[in-house]
């Protein structure tokens, strides 16, 4: 299939690419650098031997989005163009309502105007809300906590909306747990501009040194050490997660979780890094960030029975794949 990944530069977009091409697929990515640099389109081309077709464009400018399908023949969308600072999006709201919402409508727009029958987005655990996990796809959807959240919740509607008018367009809804790792080669992975709002990120600029130490928010919630829980998920599984739907489905709306099933501590998490690296991070605990949950953790049953796909990279493989990317990326 000829796929056009929006925000295929990124974290999870560029893994995906990687994997896309793997499976014979023909990419061509619309970035527009807001989270991530150029040289990326390098790294896949050392990675996979294949230069990806590139626009530099925001996929909120609709004239730039339809000359791209006007240039190419598209059979499948999948929409990682997005931004996804928590904090950022309760300061700035409408930055985030009007990119995350307007990219979503401009490209099912053209999705249904060009008789593309394939839409897979890029969905988060965040649209539960504080509920007991395992988190399942069936569970009724909780008031998110901002504005990002909101973007999430919202662009699922309108692409349920979109492919219950539209008979052609099969759109796949895939609601990430917690990304984390990088590509085994070291060359891509996850390279936040400034100080990281996620765990991962500030553990490895921590034990880089560029950072003096994790401040571990909360440890008196009802976990196996009093710290929260999440279910940390291996990009490249990840990736994988998004060949498997868009080769899959083939009509209408289908909402997964990509997650493993398990969840890990933020201090399991840390000692896991130090153990796998044999280097140590500094931290302290501190107060709960506001917003937090305890625990959450996806039943991926439903991934594996339907898409055939399932986790399988460990928490290990994660914190030693972390940590090669971020001692390569100067
Ligand atoms: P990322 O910031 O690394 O990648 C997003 C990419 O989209 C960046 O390259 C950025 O430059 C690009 N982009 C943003 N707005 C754009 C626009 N209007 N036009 C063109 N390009 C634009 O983030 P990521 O971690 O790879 O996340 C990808 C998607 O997955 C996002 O939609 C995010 O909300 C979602 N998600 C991420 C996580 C996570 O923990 N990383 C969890 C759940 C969901
Ligand atoms: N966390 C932490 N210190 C940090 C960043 C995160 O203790 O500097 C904790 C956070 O409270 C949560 C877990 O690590 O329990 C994962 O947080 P992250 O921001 O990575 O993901 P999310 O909150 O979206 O699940």
């Amino acid at each position: 299939m000829n796929i056009l990944v929006t925000g295929g530069l990124g974290f999870i977009g560029s893994h995906t690419v990687v994997e896309l091409i793997k499976n014979n697929h023909t990419v061509i990515i619309a970035d527009n650098l807001i989270n991530s640099k150029i040289e990326v389109l390098d790294k896949l081309s050392t990675i996979t031997g294949i230069r990806p077709t590139f626009y530099q464009i925001d996929v909120t400018d609709e004239q730039a989005v339809e000359s791209i399908f006007n240039n190419h023949k598209i059979d499948g969308v999948i929409h990682f163009a997005g931004l996804k600072a928590v904090g950022e999006s309760v300061e700035k709201p409408l930055q985030y309502y009007y990119n995350n919402l307007v990219s979503t409508m401009v490209l099912s727009k053209m999705c249904v105007k060009y008789g593309v029958g394939k839409f897979v987005f890029s969905s988060s655990a965040t649209v539960y809300g504080d509920q007991l996990s395992p988190l399942k796809e069936d569970m009724e959807l909780k008031q998110t906590t901002n504005p990002y959240g909101e973007t999430k919740a919202i662009s699922e509607r309108i692409l349920t909306d979109t492919a219950n008018a539209n008979d052609g367009l099969a759109v796949s809804i895939l609601r990430y747990f917690n990304p984390v790792g990088a590509h085994e080669s070291g060359l891509i992975g996850e390279d936040p501009n400034g100080i990281p709002n996620n765990l991962m990120p500030f553990v490895t600029k921590v034990a880089k040194g560029q950072l003096s130490k994790l401040s571990v928010f909360g440890n008196d919630y009802d976990t196996i050490d009093g710290t929260g829980v999440r279910d940390y998920i291996h990009v490249v599984d990840l990736a994988k997660g998004h060949v498997k739907a868009i080769e899959k489905n083939e009509s209408g709306v289908k909402i997964y979780n990509l997650g493993t099933g398990q969840g890990t501590s933020v201090l399991e998490l840390v000692n896991a890094f130090m153990k796998a690296n044999n280097i140590e991070v500094p931290y302290e605990i501190v107060g709960r960030r506001p917003g937090d949950i305890g625990s959450c953790f996806a039943d991926p049953s439903k991934a594996e029975q339907e898409l055939g796909w399932k986790a399988d990279l460990t928490i290990e493989d994660m914190v030693q794949d972390a940590w090669r990317f971020e001692m390569n990326n100067k």
